[in-house]
């Protein structure tokens, strides 16, 4: 396992991506700094300064917000679509 990167943090890091090169693992961060230095820790992109990434408490970008399906209350297609006859 690799271990956060961030200074005197000891806990377990994931793979941080840089977007200029998403193939090359750039840094590990644990989940809590992974956010601190502008990483999802959901896909370990760099998404520092993009939407409201920043200032959201789950560290996670859009992409990995969706994907939890949590606060996703989206319209449900098949009511939509019943009346339509
Ligand atoms: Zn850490
Ligand atoms: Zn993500």
């Amino acid at each position: 396992m690799n271990l956060c990167e961030y200074e005197g943090c000891e806990r377990e890091g994931r793979a941080c991506y840089l977007p200029d090169d998403e193939r090359e693992v750039a840094y590990h961060f644990c989940h809590e700094h992974a956010h601190i230095e502008g990483f999802c820790h959901g896909c370990g992109g760099f998404f520092a300064g993009v939407g409201d990434f920043d200032f959201d408490s789950s560290g996670l970008c859009d992409n990995c917000r969706g994907d939890l399906g949590e606060d996703f209350d989206d319209e449900d297609e098949d009511d939509f679509w019943e009346d339509d006859e």
